[in-house]
């Protein structure tokens, strides 16, 4: 009997700057699955209708991105509890017509790092710079692997307390600290800190932090920036000239895929293959 052909997409507004269909082909076609993953502009007007009709489609899933990873929850009809408490979902799955909810944003960060560096979590101090979306999946992680300290700087304070305060309902005991991005206080957190994450937009096109004072991370720290484009972000390229361990930002990218993959085909995630043909992609720009 023959399969039937596998239909995936990502879903965004805008989309065209997406690159999981260079990886998620790749890993069809490595595992010799007749099938395709597209990328389909969906304006937020027509979020509910892409919804509906998805269901009676032969589509098997897709992944979301910005900006509907929260405005797609009210049209799941299930969604796993990790997706509940980050409060956004990266991945569906459909099944007998229903859709499914995930989010594998903070697993595929964390097995990203682990690839590259051991970390006993509940030994190390982290300061996450952002309290949007992307934060929270990784706030929730750290969290889950029970790190002795997590700092939560961010411009908008209050964003910062939200996120505190959503967390401290999941885990009571957590040790969890804010503060104001690029403030007086950051230079002591620095010095103390074995994990500094960037998770807020600055970095992108190479933008850079106003007053950042580099030079007051500590020398066992490692520096990740989980945006990607470029893969060498500013934080990370002074984080380069004082010698100190970095972690780039596609690695995220590939793992949230291959565990999406994984979710969808059942097979092992393809994090590693779908790492290097992200990163044969992101060279040849
Ligand atoms: P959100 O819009 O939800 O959050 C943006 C964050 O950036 C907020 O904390 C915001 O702070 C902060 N920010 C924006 N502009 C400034 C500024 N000028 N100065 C200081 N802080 C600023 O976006 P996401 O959380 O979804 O994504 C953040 C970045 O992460 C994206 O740009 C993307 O590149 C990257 N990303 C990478 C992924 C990967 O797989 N590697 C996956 C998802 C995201 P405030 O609250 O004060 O506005």
């Amino acid at each position: 009997m023959q399969q039937n052909k596998i239909k995936l997409y990502v879903i965004g507004d805008p989309i065209k700057h997406s690159l999981s269909p260079i990886m998620h082909n790749a890993a069809l076609q490595k595992f010799k699955l007749d099938g395709t993953y597209q990328k389909k502009r969906v304006e937020l007007k027509n979020l509910a209708l892409f919804c509906q009709n998805i269901k009676s489609s032969n589509c098997m899933g897709f992944n979301i991105t910005l900006p509907h990873k929260i405005d797609i929850l009210p049209y799941l009809d299930q969604i796993s509890l990790e997706a509940l408490h980050i409060g956004a979902v990266n991945t569906v799955l459909i099944r007998n017509k229903k859709l499914l909810g995930f989010n594998t944003d903070g697993q595929g960060y964390l097995q990203s790092l682990l690839e590259q560096y051991p970390i006993d979590f509940p030994k190390i101090k982290i300061l996450l710079l952002g309290a949007g979306g992307a934060a929270r999946g990784l706030a929730y992680t750290f969290l889950e692997n029970k790190v002795k300290e997590l700092i939560i700087a961010n411009r908008n304070l209050a964003k910062a307390e939200s996120l505190k305060k959503d967390l401290l309902k999941i885990y009571p005991q957590a040790k969890i600290k804010t503060v104001i991005l690029c403030s007086k206080e950051l230079s002591p957190i620095l010095k103390k800190i074995q994990l500094l994450v960037n998770a807020t937009s600055i970095g992108l096109n190479g933008s850079e932090f106003e007053n950042f004072p580099y030079n007051m991370i500590s020398q066992d720290c490692i520096v990740s920036d989980i945006v990607y484009q470029p893969r060498f972000t500013p934080l990370l390229k002074a984080a380069k000239k004082r010698k100190l361990k970095i972690h780039t930002g596609e690695g995220m990218l590939a793992y949230q895929g291959a565990l999406a993959f994984e979710i969808w085909t059942g097979i092992k995630a393809p994090g590693k293959f779908m790492h290097r043909a992200l990163l044969k992609e992101l060279r040849s720009k």
